[in-house]
């Protein structure tokens, strides 16, 4: 049973699974036992359970609407008064005799740390991206390495976002092929949909998606996706203009799907529907080095230098412009600047959320 609910939430993960609210015991915890904050999406309540068997520890599931950490988060579906509310109506506070919450770090674009303690009066530590990270991060005494700060978009992750995109597309345009052209030429579009975006994804981490060369390279998948579907044809002997007309049309319609925000469906690339006029700014002279910054980047790009006891920009090329560190910086240092000089400060990107397509425009105040 547990197999078949993984490969159902695997393959329509697009779609919110939602599972209980509340405090929930991991092994044997006790009244000093940590408290772990994540989202109520299925999938990411069961892999963080199974990443915590063998430790003693609460897990503080909070209502992201069903949806994983880092969507919910960044689409304005869980934020400080989702975590608030469960710290308040869990009664974890009757359970545990210190007042400290670890965060998903992947939360920071929409849970405001600062509001969390100011409101409940418990303090919050980031955690690590990964779950499978969580118990080396509690036996270091709750400290994530930089490593584990940053995301890792390794294969098996990588091909279970392909099954994500393919479950719902593919049977769809294998049926419309069916109709329009019989049994081969839909079995044959269809696989070839599917090796294009596994191809996609298998090569991800190589790929310049998110520059000039992005159309080349869905143009490539596509041409790629195409020879494939025709040497097929050919081992069938059913290479008939009809059917290749038929074939391209699948690989274009199934090329064309994916690169609509293929980018913005993974923390390692910013959404294809952002604006690419604009950067992260720090104002070094506000900086006062609390470093929330360095701890929620997903990427890498920040860092703290202690000689000035400031943080700087070191990669900014990796920045996929979440706006994490501008949300979670105590005194205002960083905030979004366009190219053509306009300014998005802390203030609106605290107050606003993205929408489906990628604009920021959902009001959570
Ligand atoms: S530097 Fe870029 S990637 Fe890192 S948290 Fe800020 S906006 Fe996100």
């Amino acid at each position: 049973m547990k197999l078949l609910d993984s490969i159902f939430d695997t393959a329509f993960r697009f779609l919110p699974h939602r599972s209980k609210t509340g405090l929930f015991p991991i092994g044997d915890p006790d009244r000093s036992s940590p408290v772990i904050v994540t989202g109520n999406y299925t999938l990411t309540v069961r892999r963080v359970s199974k990443a915590l068997q063998g430790e003693d520890v609460w897990l503080l599931v909070t209502d992201s609407r069903g949806i994983n950490v880092w969507c919910a988060a960044g689409g304005g579906h869980l934020t400080h008064h989702d975590v608030i509310a469960a710290v308040r109506t869990s009664q974890v506070a009757d359970r545990v005799d210190h007042q400290e919450l670890i965060l998903p770090q992947l939360s920071a674009t929409g849970v405001e740390r600062n509001r969390v303690e100011e409101a409940t009066g418990w303090h919050a530590t980031w955690g690590p991206v990964h779950a499978t990270d969580l118990p080396a991060f509690l036996r270091r005494g709750r400290h994530a390495v930089r490593e584990e700060r940053a995301v890792r978009f390794p294969m098996s992750d990588r091909l279970q976002m392909a099954v994500m995109w393919t479950a719902p597309m593919v049977p769809i345009l294998w049926l419309i092929l069916w109709a329009i052209s019989g049994p081969l030429p839909a079995v044959v579009g269809a696989v070839a949909i599917t090796a294009i975006v596994l191809g996609l994804f298998a090569g991800m981490p190589w790929l310049p998606l998110r520059t000039h060369r992005g159309l080349l390279v869905y143009g490539g998948l596509a041409l790629a996706g195409f020879a494939f579907g025709a040497a097929l044809f050919t081992a069938a002997g059913a290479l008939t203009t009809r059917n290749l007309i038929v074939l391209a049309a699948a690989c274009v319609v199934g090329t064309g799907i994916v690169s609509v925000d293929v980018a913005g469906s993974t923390p390692l690339l910013s959404s294809s529907v952002n604006p690419s006029d604009f950067r992260v700014e720090l104002l070094v002279d506000r900086c006062t080095g609390a470093a929330q910054c360095v701890l929620v980047c997903p990427r890498d790009v920040l860092v703290m230098n202690g000689h000035v006891h400031k943080v700087e920009i070191v990669r900014p090329a990796n920045c996929i412009l979440c706006g994490a560190c501008i949300v979670q910086c105590p005194e205002d240092a960083l905030r979004f600047r366009f190219d053509d000089g306009r300014v998005v400060e802390p203030a609106t990107i605290r107050r606003t959320r993205l929408n489906l397509l990628g604009k920021r425009t959902i009001d959570v105040t």
